[in-house]
């Protein structure tokens, strides 16, 4: 229901819960984050309220200066440990808001071609596509791109991939998703709110729209995939 995800220089698990905490209005049933740490992609899921998904971290640490969070709002498979995002398939990290209406096809063609489920969820068909597109020897923007071009419904997406701390794709249809500048740190958001303490600077994804970052660059291609300008706003939300 809410996605945040942020390329930074400290560590960015407090930076990703306070984020998902300017969210919690949206409503949630569970919550989970993913970092990429010394090239290591992990991650920590909780069900309920994101305390839960804090003290989890108390317990069990995630380092990491590159992570992606989301909380979510259950749309297919039961509010569990299991189904909460970010989902995992090998190399990639995926964060979801809204719904893949071809899910189904998209399930269906991934077991034919040997895929292994763990979820539920619409979401891991986005996962597994993408890692299948990696094994099939693409580099990993270029797998998020012919994933995304496949998926048919509403959506904000954050992909994060193992190995790459200095990466972040993500891609909207149907779903808000902002992009907050910062010095040295580039973040996303399912809204400006969720970004506040971090930065005032946002460009606003428009439909269809994909974006490559890394902590100095911001490229946004159109869903045709050509390379377009969004141009920046101030933002004046309290923090
Ligand atoms: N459809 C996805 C799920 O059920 C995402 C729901 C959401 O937007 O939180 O996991």
């Amino acid at each position: 229901c809410g996605i945040v995800g942020v390329l930074g220089t400290h560590e960015v698990s407090p930076v990703l819960l306070e984020a998902l905490r300017r969210l919690e209005y949206r409503g949630y049933d569970s919550a989970g984050i993913a970092t990429v740490n010394d090239g290591h992609l992990d991650r920590r899921r909780a069900v309920g309220k994101l305390v839960n998904l804090s003290d989890l971290l108390v317990h069990e640490p995630l380092p990491g200066k590159s992570g992606i969070g989301h909380t979510r709002w259950a749309t297919h498979g039961a509010p569990t440990t299991g189904n909460a995002h970010p989902h995992k398939a090998g190399p990639v990290a995926v964060v979801h808001n809204g719904i893949i209406e071809n899910y189904r096809a998209l399930r269906e063609e991934l077991h034919a071609s040997g895929a292994r489920f763990a979820t539920e969820t619409d979401t891991e068909t986005v996962a597994l596509l993408t890692e299948r597109h990696m094994a099939e020897g693409l580099a990993p923007v270029a797998a998020a791109m012919k994933t995304i071009d496949r998926l048919e419904g509403a959506f904000a997406l954050a992909f994060l991939f193992d190995g790459e701390e200095d990466l972040m794709v993500a891609a909207r249809k149907g779903s808000p998703l902002a992009i907050g500048h910062g010095e040295g740190e580039v973040y996303v958001g399912s809204d400006a709110i969720a970004l506040a303490p971090l930065t005032d600077t946002i460009t606003y994804l428009e439909e269809g729209d994909r974006a490559v970052l890394t902590r100095t660059s911001i490229e946004i291609r159109d869903e045709a995939g050509q390379i377009v300008q969004r141009h920046a706003k101030r933002v004046s939300i309290d923090a």
